[in-house]
């Protein structure tokens, strides 16, 4: 049987910060070089999410006014999505999407609810964590890079978070820890878009979806000299 991974893009008309769709391009290249067959399919704000057909859901940065909608809209998925969650579907959420994640998003006196999802919650804080930053997390070997701006501060519960701050801010003040990772659930403020300069990540999450899919991923090696010569330029601009 010829492996397959279909991809979900929820929402790309209004998450879409920084070129996030690159990360949806990133991955389906990474499959098509080793043979794996990847599809993908945008998902709308007027469309009903269909988890159980993904192997992998992307959820992109965008402003809060965006978030808000994604929010009200994904509310009435709740379930769905922590069904998905919960059984080792892979999920990757930028920036705005990351906030949803957790428990809320308050601005000033506007809390907006979030997907529960992740044992988290953010909190807009003092201006805005802006800049290129590099983390080492302990899934890949290489330093994961990329650009934060952000004015929500995340502050973790008890889950891990994706990596350690080398340079730049991460989920908040503190400057010590970004992103999270629960079971395949990768939530981080880095944009960029992240993937095509992290392709330890992307193996990583594609890994993950051949895992729960067909129970072993068997990536072959890919050639990432550029790759890798963008992961390293970008964290020279950190
Ligand atoms: N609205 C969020 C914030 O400013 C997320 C912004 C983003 O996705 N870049 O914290």
């Amino acid at each position: 049987m010829e492996k397959h991974v279909k991809i979900g893009h929820l929402y790309p008309d209004l998450l879409n910060l920084y070129g996030d769709r690159g990360n949806i391009r990133c991955l389906s290249k990474r499959l098509t070089w080793r043979n794996i067959g990847a599809e993908v399919k945008e998902v709308h704000i007027d469309e009903n999410v269909n988890f159980s057909e993904y192997d992998i859901v992307l959820l992109g940065g965008g402003s809060d006014r965006e978030q808000k909608l994604v929010c009200d809209r994904l509310a009435a998925q709740k379930k769905e999505f922590k069904a998905f969650v919960e059984d080792g579907g892979v999920l990757i959420a930028i920036c705005g999407g990351y906030q949803l994640l957790g428990a809320y998003y308050q601005i000033g006196k506007d809390k907006i609810q979030g997907l529960e999802l992740v044992d988290m919650y953010t909190k807009q804080g003092e201006g805005r964590l802006i800049g290129n930053i590099t983390i080492q997390s302990d899934i890949v070997k290489m330093p994961l890079t990329g650009f934060e701006n952000h004015g929500g501060r995340t502050y973790l519960g008890d889950v891990e978070p994706l990596g350690k701050v080398i340079h730049g801010f991460g989920n908040n003040d503190s400057k010590e820890a970004e992103g999270v990772i629960y079971k395949n659930v990768v939530g981080t403020y880095l944009h960029g878009p992240l993937l095509p300069k992290n392709p330890g990540l992307s193996d990583y999450l594609l890994s993950k979806a051949l895992e729960r899919k067909y129970g072993d991923a068997n990536l072959t090696p890919l050639d990432d000299k550029e790759e890798l010569m963008a992961n390293e330029y970008a964290q020279k601009l950190s």
